[in-house]
């Protein structure tokens, strides 16, 4: 649209901000900057020590330990505060905060309600759920929209963050199971991870060996299955000779019950996340 194709044009001069200058604060500045369409020097981070400050620095993003300060200097402004820090930061920002403005939280378990109500009326506010691999443009990330934000805006934001990898737009009832199966699915596959490796071990292959060949494993395995047409079940079966290696060992999850463990993980921590918003 008319105002999609202004923002993207505008992109070289959108002010970006980020409250917070920690690990989520970083990642997300990585993946915005990586493709070169938005100028680092647009770019600000307040945090209110300067412990972080350098590796924003080396990245050319402005640096202040003024949270105002971001208000007033961007249009897109990310909060990257730990969640329980959010009621006190927006509170004394609240009334700096104009309908120009777009309000990305990526706090957990905050919702757009709680946000809603601590910012002006009719303000443009969306939650941004990412996980741990968006540091490495690998993230899985939802995106769900305030009662204030035009399709437009969620298009920007949706193309503004796809280097940081999977970028969805979704309703924030999907957030929590977002929670439990990308962002602390990240653990459940070291867990995996470190079940082949050691498998490896008990049969006889150095460790630090086997963690590399479990790693790059799960890895091309992924790679496979992201970038294929194919459904899971279909690529397993292109692996499982009739009576080879691959039946048997599968025989042995299906006895472990592995895919109802994964399942309750799944269900276990997105009811956390719930428990926890
Ligand atoms: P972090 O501890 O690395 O970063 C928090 C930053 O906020 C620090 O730079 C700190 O100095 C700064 N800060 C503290 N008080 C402040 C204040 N009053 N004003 C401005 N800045 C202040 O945490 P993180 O891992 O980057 O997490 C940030 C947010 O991202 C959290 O709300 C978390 O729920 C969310 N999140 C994190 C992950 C993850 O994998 N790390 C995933 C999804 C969501």
């Amino acid at each position: 649209s008319f105002f999609l194709q202004k923002i993207m044009d505008e992109l070289p001069q959108l002010k970006i901000g980020f409250i917070g200058a920690g690990n989520m604060a970083y990642g997300i500045a990585q993946g915005i900057l990586k493709p070169g369409d938005v100028v680092a020097s647009n770019v600000i981070v307040s945090a209110p020590s300067k412990n972080n400050f350098s590796r924003f620095q080396a990245m050319g993003v402005s640096v202040t330990h003024s949270n105002e300060e971001v208000i007033h200097r961007s249009r897109l402004v990310f909060l990257a505060v730990k969640p329980h820090l959010i009621p006190t930061v927006l509170s004394a920002l609240s009334e700096h905060v104009t309908p120009q403005h777009i309000i990305v939280s990526v706090a957990a378990g905050v919702t757009l309600a709680t946000l809603e109500r601590l910012l002006p009326g009719g303000s443009c506010v969306m939650r941004l759920m990412p996980n741990l691999p968006c540091m490495l443009q690998e993230g899985a990330l939802l995106l769900a929209c305030g009662t204030g934000v035009k399709q437009e805006v969620a298009s920007l934001l949706k193309g503004l963050l796809s280097p940081c990898g999977l970028v969805e737009v979704g309703p924030e009832s999907w957030i929590d199971a977002h929670t439990g199966l990308s962002g602390s699915g990240v653990a459940f596959v070291y867990v995996f991870a470190e079940a082949l490796a050691e498998g490896a071990v008990k049969m006889g292959m150095p460790s630090a060996l086997a963690l590399r060949f479990a790693a790059q494993t799960i890895l091309g395995a992924g790679h496979l299955l992201r970038d294929g047409e194919k459904h899971p079940a279909q690529l397993k079966a292109e692996v499982c000779t009739p009576g080879g290696t691959t039946v048997y060992g599968l025989h042995a999850l299906e006895k472990g019950g592995l895919r109802a463990a994964v399942m309750g993980a799944v269900e276990a921590a997105t009811e956390r996340a719930r428990e926890l918003g």
